[in-house]
């Protein structure tokens, strides 16, 4: 594969992809017209990336289309084959990776060295070793007939990721669907496009077929739309808000595309008052400050009983404040900056939200004070005492922003957790197991940790119910999701009676 226009990275010496990536090239735009995108430590721009429009997506499609007979009938070892060589050379060229997302995404560099990168090769490989394992099964019917149902890929998916882990979502995405068989266009966010590029570049050097991944960065309204509009795409795998999920929901009604929703969350993390509480405050810290609170699963309502809650409080306040703020490249820093100026804003105001419905912000609530942060994205970590039915109770901040309330019976402490319109995921901390399991069968939610948070892991099915959105990732639970069933039936009795007997 012939690769044109690299960029330095910033005087980091860090390849920097700004095309889109077609057919195993990277190639411009029709158009040619460019998005920046920018440092968020300081608002600089990285580099301009070509924005793909209606007319690059339906080059992408038909690279794929090309690619996918050939691609699809492969031995399924072959496929997963490849996956493990993308796998070795993401370790291979992890620090590379975590610098180019620390870069891109305002990460501090100590979680995407610690995290993303390797938890991006690992995913990688685990589907690798999926690929093969996926096996049809015989049913039971009737004598003289043998019925056994396949697993076929869906064909070509469409898959439209947000910019919080860009690059870990490269393999939550394209790991199963490649691993079944299909043909991927992958659109990445605005924001975030340049791992995922350079992830692209990786796969073609380690002999992934022309066609099988393309890449077309661009705006959501024009090149994602499209994307989902499109009547050629078999699947849409969208990670993002539930709004933008709502309107992926009528685009693909069309040609009823295949979904899987992936949106937002308002994790309650509930702390009993027989909590270990040195376990809970460093994990509810981390909850919600780990990655600046940008996950969708982070654990944005603390729900603290009230013999507790003093305590707790004073020791959580003082980690929260303790945390390092700074520039991501820098291996002392605990918390970036947001992602966007856009995005510092909407936490911002939502500070304000806070303060006009009487909530008490106990830490935080506004930009840090040192000026060699002000031209950055950043925002202190935010707690804020809040009724459960406010706003920055219901609605997703996506920040280092927790709201803080108390309960005093456990009714109250699973009517708190389950009183939002979200069901992503959720956290308790308690020594009590019976209450620990009931909680768990009782939390509407798609995932529950207890005494921990935000655990993940390729092997366990990651998704939500209600405005969180359907369908999980990771395990089996997503290769089936990027597969279609068929039955097939054979008549196995050469003497069968005919229906019409003459
Ligand atoms: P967003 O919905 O605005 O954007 C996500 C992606 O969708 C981007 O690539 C964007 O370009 C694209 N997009 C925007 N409009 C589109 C349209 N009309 N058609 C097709 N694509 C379109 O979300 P965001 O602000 O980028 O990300 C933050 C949100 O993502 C939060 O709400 C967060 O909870 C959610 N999120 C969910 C998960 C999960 O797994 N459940 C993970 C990460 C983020």
């Amino acid at each position: 594969m012939k690769v044109e226009n690299m960029q330095a990275g910033q005087g980091l010496d860090l390849p920097v992809r700004n095309q889109l990536f077609i057919g195993g090239r990277f190639v411009d735009a029709e158009s040619g017209e460019t998005l920046p995108t920018l440092n968020p430590h300081d608002n600089s721009v990285i580099t301009e990336v070509a924005m793909a429009g209606p007319a690059d997506v339906d080059k992408a499609i038909k690279a794929a289309r090309a690619a996918l007979p050939k691609w699809s009938r492969m031995a399924a070892m072959d496929r997963g084959h490849l996956l493990l060589k993308l796998a070795d050379a993401i370790d291979a060229h992890a620090e590379e990776l975590a610098r180019l997302e620390s870069l891109d995404t305002g990460h501090p560099l100590r979680d995407t060295l610690a995290l993303d990168a390797p938890r991006t090769a690992v995913t990688f490989r685990y589907f690798g070793g999926m690929a093969d394992k996926l096996e049809g099964t015989v049913i039971p019917v009737e004598e003289g007939f043998l019925n056994y149902m396949l697993r076929e890929p869906v064909g070509i998916v469409g898959q439209v990721v947000p910019w919080n882990f860009p690059l870990m979502f490269t393999s939550w995405k394209m790991g199963p669907a490649l691993a079944a068989g299909n043909c991927v266009v992958l659109k990445p966010a605005e924001l975030t496009p340049l791992t995922t590029l350079r992830i692209a570049e990786l796969m073609s050097e380690v002999g992934f077929p022309d066609g099988v991944v393309n890449i077309v960065p661009g705006l959501g309204s024009v090149a994602g739309q499209y994307l989902a509009e499109h009547e050629e795409v078999a699947k849409i795998a969208f990670t993002g808000s539930t709004a933008t999920g709502k309107r992926i929901v009528q685009a693909s009604s069309g040609n009823l595309k295949k979904l899987q929703l992936e949106l937002g969350g308002k994790g309650a993390n509930i702390v009993f008052g027989d909590a270990n509480l040195d376990a809970a405050v460093n994990g509810a810290a981390y909850a919600i400050f780990h990655n600046q609170g940008q996950a969708c699963i982070a654990g944005s309502r603390l729900v603290l009983h009230e013999s507790i809650a003093d305590e707790f409080l004073e020791r959580f306040i003082k980690l929260a404040g303790s945390l390092r703020v700074g520039d991501p490249l820098n291996l002392d820093t605990e918390m970036g900056p947001l992602t966007s100026r856009q995005q510092r804003d909407r936490v911002l105001s939502y500070c304000d939200v806070a303060r006009e419905e009487g909530g008490q912000i106990l830490l935080g609530g506004k930009a840090p004070a040192d000026p060699a942060l002000a031209d950055g994205c950043y925002v202190e970590p935010t707690v804020v005492v809040a009724d459960p039915a406010s706003r920055v109770s219901q609605e997703e901040v996506f920040g280092p922003f927790v709201t803080v309330t108390r309960f005093s019976t456990d009714e109250q402490a699973l009517a708190i957790a389950n009183g939002t319109q979200y069901g992503l995921g959720g956290g308790l901390w308690t020594r009590d197991l019976q209450r620990a399991h009931k909680f768990a069968q009782s939390m509407k939610s798609g995932m529950v940790w207890i005494n921990c948070y935000k655990r993940v892991n390729p092997a366990s099915p990651f998704g939500g119910v209600g405005m969180s959105g359907y369908g999980r990732e990771m395990g089996f639970e997503a290769m089936r999701e990027y597969t279609q069933v068929k039955s097939v039936w054979v008549n196995v009795d050469a003497n069968m009676r005919p229906y019409y007997a003459r």
